[in-house]
């Protein structure tokens, strides 16, 4: 049976596009909504309807709960699908879908709530023996409470605020001479951008391993984990590569971060999709440092390496339906390796490149896949991330993999704006990449002055 006839797709982009298809496959009708910046691209007419919701500046459009809300009370759709970013986690926006009767496709309100602050995070998952950084039990009230905390902990720590994400609100301090000015640029960094500035304290691990696992659970009780995505190619402590299985987890580690993942899912009552984030030391402990209520980037290599459709999953849970998987049923085969191609220069520290695209060759062949919503003629526009697409490889061994992620960025032709394809091509030659050997601190070590 299908889990709703309609839905509305608030988002924009690859993401926007990756629900449409899979809402297609299920037989299930779309309303796509879009901003005067992407007026004309190509994905829109893929949905069965478009409606405008305003001028390129997000917070008139894609984040302006009340037009998506009046989009979809005029387009009769059933439930929305939040996406990634913009929406996604503000669980005031899925109160109001559920007061208007709109299925949020995306966990409760509650869920979003206390997993969102990730201060309460810790503590939930603290109370369930789901091994946490040290660090402060809560929020630090002021500069003086704080010192003495990473004084207790030890040097260096890590200032985080409670609502961050995207990698902002976060300061390292390595000695106490350094700790007020990490401490207010965190709280000050927070409240600019999350209108929060309360902040918490970790101890900083060094040299760790980004190491998540994906979980999926239904509104009865039953909750999966679907393995790892090692994400420790980071760059200011965003992801740009991607893969599963990590090059650094056994069957015996998967099965205990497995485990903790799905103890701290069911503590928190969960429903749908979500990854709890943890990192790995370099002796071996993890730590759990979040948890994401959404369906993330990164999300195909989960789906590449146990043939799970996480997205048709995440909306028939949505829809009241068992999940269709027990952990039995979970097979990790092969390896898979997703680089996120961005319109941005490499060479020019990152620096956005948006702009109109002329030639455009996509990779193929046995083991590729790519995700994105651009072709020759698009305009990448300024207002957005940068995000043009994801390309993804899935072969049998890691080794394989490397050679047909080496090969597919070789024949990627992008022209009229910079892209992130030839850093790919340098991180994939590189000794320590090709030998596993990662950290989050890889690409300042080796690669560039970022
Ligand atoms: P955000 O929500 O902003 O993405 P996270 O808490 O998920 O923040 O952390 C993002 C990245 O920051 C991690 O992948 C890791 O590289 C780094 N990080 C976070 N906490 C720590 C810590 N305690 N020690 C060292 N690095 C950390």
């Amino acid at each position: 049976m299908k889990p709703f006839s309609r839905i509305l797709v608030a988002n924009r982009g690859e993401i926007a596009l990756r629900i449409i298809r899979a809402c297609r496959e299920l037989g299930i009708e779309t309303v796509v909504v879009y901003s005067e910046a992407d007026r004309g691209a190509g994905y829109l007419d893929l949905a069965d309807d478009k409606i405008c919701i305003g001028p390129a500046a997000s917070e008139h459009s894609y984040l302006d709960i009340s037009k998506i809300i009046a989009a979809a009370e005029i387009s009769n759709v059933e439930a929305i699908h939040p996406g990634y970013g913009f929406l996604s986690e503000n669980p005031q926006f899925a109160e109001i879908c559920q007061s208007c009767n709109l299925q949020f496709i995306g966990p409760t309100v509650e869920n979003i709530r206390q997993l969102g602050d990730k201060a309460a995070a810790r503590e939930l998952a603290k109370k369930v023996g789901v091994p946490v950084v040290p660090g402060s039990p809560g929020v630090i009230a002021d500069e003086q409470e704080a010192l003495g905390v990473a004084r207790e902990i030890g040097f260096p720590v890590l200032v985080k605020a409670v609502a961050g994400g995207g990698g902002r609100g976060m300061r390292v301090a390595r000695d106490e001479s350094s700790f007020g000015q990490a401490f207010h640029a965190a709280g000050s960094e927070a409240e600019l951008a999350f209108k929060n500035s309360d902040v918490y304290i970790e101890k900083y691990i060094e040299k760790p391993r980004h190491v998540e696992i994906q979980v999926m659970a239904d509104s009865y009780g039953s909750v999966i984990h679907l393995g790892e995505r090692d994400c420790s190619l980071q760059r200011r402590h965003q992801k740009l590569l991607e893969e599963s299985p990590s090059p650094a987890v056994d069957d015996d580690l998967r099965e205990r971060m497995g485990k903790s993942a799905i103890d701290l899912t069911l503590a928190a009552d969960y429903r749908g999709a979500g990854t709890i984030e943890f990192l790995l030391d370099p002796d071996g402990s993890y730590y759990f440092i979040e948890m994401n209520t959404r369906i993330q980037v990164e999300h195909p290599v989960t789906e590449m390496v146990t043939g799970i459709d996480l997205v048709q999953e995440q909306i028939r849970v949505a829809g009241g339906a068992p999940l269709r998987y027990r952990q039995e049923d979970v097979r990790i085969q092969g390896h898979c390796i997703e680089c996120r191609i961005n319109a941005e220069d490499p060479a020019n520290g990152f620096a956005p490149s948006p702009g109109r695209i002329g030639e455009f060759r996509v990779p193929g062949g046995m083991g590729v896949r790519f995700d994105s919503h651009v072709y020759s003629g698009y305009t990448v526009p300024s207002t957005y991330d940068s995000l043009l697409g994801k390309l993804i490889v899935h072969r049998e061994s890691r080794e394989e993999a490397i050679g047909t992620m080496r090969r597919a960025l070789d024949e990627f032709v992008i022209e009229g704006v910079h892209t992130t394809i030839p850093f790919y091509r340098e991180v994939l030659k590189h000794f320590h990449f090709v030998k596993g050997n990662l950290d989050t601190g890889f690409i300042e070590e080796y690669l560039i002055d970022s």
